[in-house]
């Protein structure tokens, strides 16, 4: 056995942080120690018996794939507690490769620090330097919520409290809210602002508990002038996490200080929320980002080309190109800003010109995963929206032609739209059989024929779902 166990969790780790993403890691991951593998089962040592158990039942599963994943066969994480644990309690988890912001772990932005220094500790700091309303382009799609979000860091009167962006991954929530704190940063150096996730805002509501500093929690909570919680979905199911955070909103109201939050989808569809969050997460403004629009992609995609052009000078794009890739890969905006780095930096090591040629040759497999991937949930979401139906009625068993034809119609777009078996359509309409798919599809299929109306309908539906 040449490989070292650590060797292999280092390894392994690489591709953990990229799965979970840098807050899961940081909050979970990046404390453990390996300790050993012994057959099947890998040996890891965590700070607390807390953030063992919660990394054994959440991230189990991830850390044994990515363990197998670098050629070490497991199927199982034991946890046990490291020594010095007690030391590492107080502090914020003890991060060995991205060092915590100072204090207590919190993001409070010193705001009168110049933004070149923020920048400058980009990796510990929780604000992106490139998310700032100067970079982001705005659209149909994006106009409202971008819109809210400037008059929120313009700092007057508190308009709407709170304002939640809500939007599919990749859509430019997390940006709009750096790009918020950014500017109020420049408006009004002294104001404090809160920026956190809401697992963030969990891990340390827990940590709180454990070293009973509760009070301090409140205190630095309830203090800001702004507070921002990123994609709060993440709470959904975790009832004290829940009270604590209505408290924290309450308070904050009370006192006239804005909140800003996200989450990857309405309030009202938020299950496991409770009913009073939901309610209070629309008092103030809801703000939708629809998924992107060609024109959009486009703007985006010229915009950071531009940028490009200043750090190299000789980068060249052959015309076409740009329009090709907006025209294709149009699930997420990361997913299509990373398709042109990859172009621009091979471009730039070999000293050739950007071409179609190399775009098909270095991108086929991004344009193959973009293929249309329309999931039965959007498709619930648009017709609901379309037709004016309640996604909950549409996943009932109410049978009344209102409600019954648009459900048929979204199951046919759901059989013809995504790969997804019959059975599995008929779970998505709140588990109903096979059987009751194939008549759907059917259904529409000799009614389009007939009743040109909702041919159009469908028509109009499948080229929105489809755009
Ligand atoms: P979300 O938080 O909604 O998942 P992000 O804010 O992290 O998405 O955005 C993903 C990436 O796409 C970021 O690099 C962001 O800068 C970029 N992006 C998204 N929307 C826009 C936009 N309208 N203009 C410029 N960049 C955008
Ligand atoms: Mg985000």
């Amino acid at each position: 056995m040449a490989v070292s166990v650590e060797h292999i969790w280092a390894d392994a780790l690489v591709s953990i942080r990229s799965s979970l993403g840098d807050d899961a890691w940081r909050n979970w991951i990046a404390p453990l120690e390996i300790v050993s593998i012994e057959g099947t089962v890998v040996h890891l040592a965590a700070p607390s018996s807390f953030i063992g158990n919660w990394v054994a039942r959440n991230y189990g599963d991830e850390i044994c794939r990515q363990i197998s994943a670098v050629g070490r066969p497991v199927s199982r994480v034991m946890m046990c507690e490291s020594k010095g644990a007690t030391e590492v309690e107080a502090d914020a988890p003890k991060a060995t490769n991205t060092p915590q912001p100072k204090g207590n772990g919190a993001a409070v932005l010193d705001l009168s620090a110049a933004r070149a220094k923020r920048a400058a500790e980009h990796d510990g700091a929780p604000l992106d330097s490139r998310f700032t309303f100067e970079n982001f382009v705005v659209g149909k799609p994006n106009e409202l919520a971008h819109a809210a979000a400037k008059r929120v860091s313009e700092g007057g009167p508190v308009s709407f409290n709170p304002l939640f962006l809500y939007g599919g991954t990749g859509l430019g929530k997390t940006h709009l809210m750096h790009a918020i704190a950014w500017e109020i940063q420049e408006r009004q150096p002294g104001a404090r602002v809160l920026f956190l996730s809401a697992e963030q805002f969990m891990y340390r509501f827990v940590q709180a508990l454990r070293t009973k500093t509760q009070m301090d929690f409140k205190q630095l909570h309830r203090s800001v002038d702004l507070l921002m919680i990123d994609d709060v979905q993440f709470i959904a199911g975790k009832e004290s996490t829940q009270e604590e955070f209505f408290h924290t909103f309450n308070a904050l109201v009370d006192h006239g200080k804005q909140l800003v939050i996200s989450g990857d989808r309405p309030p009202v569809e938020m299950d496991g929320m409770e009913d009073r969050i939901k309610s209070r997460l629309q008092w103030g403004l809801v703000a939708d980002i629809h998924p992107t629009d060609y024109e959009l992609r486009l703007g985006i995609l010229q915009t950071k080309a531009d940028g490009q052009r200043e750090r190299m000078p000789n980068l060249k794009i052959a015309p076409g190109v740009l329009e090709y890739l907006a025209h294709r890969i149009s699930s997420n905006v990361r997913v299509l800003e990373g398709s042109l780095t990859r172009l621009t930096a091979l471009a730039d090591l070999t000293g050739r010109e950007v071409t179609m040629d190399m775009v098909q040759d270095t991108l086929s497999d991004t344009l193959r995963a973009s293929e249309r991937k329309v999931t039965p949930e959007e498709i619930i979401r648009k017709v609901c929206e379309h037709f004016n139906v309640k996604r909950s009625d549409m996943l009932s068993a109410k049978r009344a032609r209102a409600i019954a034809r648009p459900r048929q119609v979204a199951m046919y777009l759901s059989k013809n739209l995504t790969p997804r078996s019959l059975p599995d359509i008929g779970r998505a309409f709140g588990g109903r059989d096979h059987t009751t798919v194939i008549h759907a599809v059917k259904k529409v299929d000799e009614l389009m024929k007939t009743d040109s109306e909702l041919a159009e309908d469908v028509e109009m539906l499948r080229r929105l779902l489809e755009a």
